[in-house]
C-alpha cells in the first residue's frame, strides 16, 4: 500500500527553516517562519501565559473530556475579544479548534457541506496553506488581485475589479488584519466598499484573523472583522491564538459561524461539533484554558495586553528603523511602505532571484515571494538587511 504514495509538495517555509539551521555563517538573519522573536531572537512565553499555566496546574482537578465545542467559556471569551457586542451572541455558533489552521479547515468543510458548488475566493497572494487545504479538499477556488508590486500597497482597483466576478453564494476569504504575506491592508473606507460589493453579489465573507493585536492594537485590528460581522446575515470567522498569546504549539484557535437568526444557530452549532467529532473529536484544551484564564482575570488580562502592546510597538519600531535606514541609503522614499505595513510581515516585492541572492551573498533568509518576518530583525540586524537590499540592487 504505502509504495503507492507520491511525494507531497514540501512546505517551502519549513524547508527554509532547515536551510537556515544548516547555514554555518554567524551573521545569518532568519526572516522566514512566522514566529515572533524578541531582540535576542527568542520566542518567549508571555508572562500572563506562565501565570495562567501555573494556576491551571495548581487548580485543575480533572483531565476528563470537555465538550465537542471545547470549553464554552473559551468561546465566550474569544467572541468577546474579537467581536465585542457587535451582534447578538445567540446568532454565533463557535467551536474550539487546533489552531487557526484547524478553524480554517473546519470552515472549509462546513462550506463544502452547505454550499458544495461555491467557489472560495482568495487574495493573490495569500497564506499558502489556504489554497493548499482548498485543493486537498477538492474545492473550487479563484483568486483576486491584492498587492501592487510597484507601490507595495493594496491594489484596490484590481481587487474590486476581480471581486466583481464573484457569483451569488461564493465565499470570499479576507484577512481580518495584518495581511500575510504582504503586510499591506485595506483602510476602513476600503473595507466598506468591499462589504458593499460582496453584499450586492450575495457572497459570504470568511475572515481569517491570526494577528489580532499585532497591527494597530486589539480593538483596531478587530475593527474590520466587526464591520463585516455587523453587515452580513451570515459569515465565518477563523481566529488563531498562536501569535497574540504566543502559544503556537498549544494549537489554539476558534471557528465562529454567524447565522442570520438565533433560531438557525443550533443547527450550525451542531454541525460544527459534528465536524470536530469526525476530524479529531474533542479539540485541544490546554491553550484554550490558558486564553480563558487570561481573558477573564482583570490583572492577567491587563498584563497580557501590556506585553502584547510592547511586542506590537517593538515591531513598529523595527519597521520605522528599517524604512529610515533604507531612505538614507537609497536616497529615496521607495521603501517607506515598510513603515506603513502592519503585522509581522512585509513583502519586499522583489524577484525570487533577488531573494536567493540575499541568501547566498548575505545569509538573509526570507520566503521566496520576498516575505520578510519583521520580528526576525533586531536593532543590529536592521542595518545589515538595509545594506544587503541596496547592495543587491533592489
Ligand atoms: N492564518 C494566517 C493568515 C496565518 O498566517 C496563520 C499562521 N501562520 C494561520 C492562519 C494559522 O495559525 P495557527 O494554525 O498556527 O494558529
Amino acid at each position: 500500500m504505502l509504495e503507492n504514495l507520491t511525494a507531497q509538495p514540501a512546505d517551502k517555509i519549513l524547508a527554509l527553516m532547515a536551510a537556515y539551521r544548516a547555514d554555518p555563517r554567524d551573521t545569518k538573519v532568519d526572516l522566514g517562519v512566522g514566529v515572533y522573536k524578541d531582540a535576542s531572537g527568542n520566542t518567549p512565553v508571555m508572562r500572563a501565559v506562565k501565570e495562567a499555566e501555573r494556576r491551571i496546574v495548581a487548580d485543575q482537578s480533572t483531565k476528563a473530556y470537555t465538550g465537542l465545542a471545547g470549553d464554552p467559556a473559551f468561546g465566550d471569551a474569544m467572541i468577546d475579544l474579537l467581536l465585542g457586542d457587535t451582534i447578538a451572541r445567540d446568532r454565533i455558533a463557535a467551536v474550539a479548534t487546533p489552531g487557526g489552521t484547524g478553524a480554517i479547515r473546519q470552515a472549509l468543510e462546513l462550506i463544502k457541506m452547505a454550499a458544495p458548488d461555491a467557489t472560495v475566493w482568495l487574495s493573490d497572494p495569500t497564506w499558502p496553506n489556504h489554497p493548499s487545504i482548498i485543493k486537498y479538499l477538492g474545492m473550487a477556488s479563484k483568486t483576486y488581485r491584492y498587492f501592487d508590486t510597484d507601490t507595495r500597497n493594496v491594489d484596490f482597483d484590481a481587487m474590486m475589479a476581480d471581486l466583481g466576478g464573484v457569483a451569488a453564494g461564493d465565499v470570499v476569504l479576507l484577512h481580518g488584519c495584518c495581511h500575510n504575506p504582504t503586510g499591506a491592508n485595506l483602510t476602513l473606507e476600503q473595507w466598506d466598499k468591499v462589504i458593499a460589493l460582496l453584499q450586492a453579489k450575495s457572497a459570504t465573507p470568511f475572515i481569517d484573523i491570526a494577528y489580532q493585536g499585532f497591527g494597530d492594537g486589539l480593538d483596531a485590528d478587530a475593527a474590520a472583522t466587526r464591520k463585516v460581522v455587523a453587515a452580513f446575515d451570515e459569515c465565518l470567522v477563523a481566529a488563531s491564538c498562536s501569535k497574540n498569546f504566543g502559544i503556537y504549539r498549544e494549537r489554539t484557535g476558534i471557528l465562529m459561524a454567524v447565522s442570520k437568526t438565533a433560531d438557525m444557530q443550533p443547527l450550525t452549532q451542531q454541525t460544527l461539533q459534528f465536524l470536530n467529532r469526525q476530524n479529531y473529536s474533542f479539540p485541544p484544551d490546554h491553550g484554550a484554558r490558558v486564553v480563558t484564564t487570561i481573558l477573564t482575570d482583570p490583572d492577567l488580562r491587563a498584563d497580557w495586553e501590556a506585553e502584547l502592546e510592547e511586542t506590537r510597538n517593538g515591531m513598529l519600531a523595527l519597521r520605522k528603523q528599517l524604512a529610515d535606514e533604507l531612505r538614507r541609503l537609497s536616497n529615496s522614499d521607495r521603501f517607506d511602505f515598510l513603515a506603513d505595513h502592519r503585522g509581522m510581515f512585509s513583502q519586499l516585492g522583489t524577484t525570487p532571484e533577488m531573494v536567493e541572492k540575499l541568501r547566498a551573498d548575505h545569509g538573509i533568509y526570507m520566503v521566496g515571494d520576498s516575505r520578510m518576518n519583521i520580528a526576525g530583525l533586531n536593532e543590529k540586524t536592521v542595518p545589515i538587511l538595509a545594506k544587503a537590499i541596496i547592495d543587491a540592487g533592489i
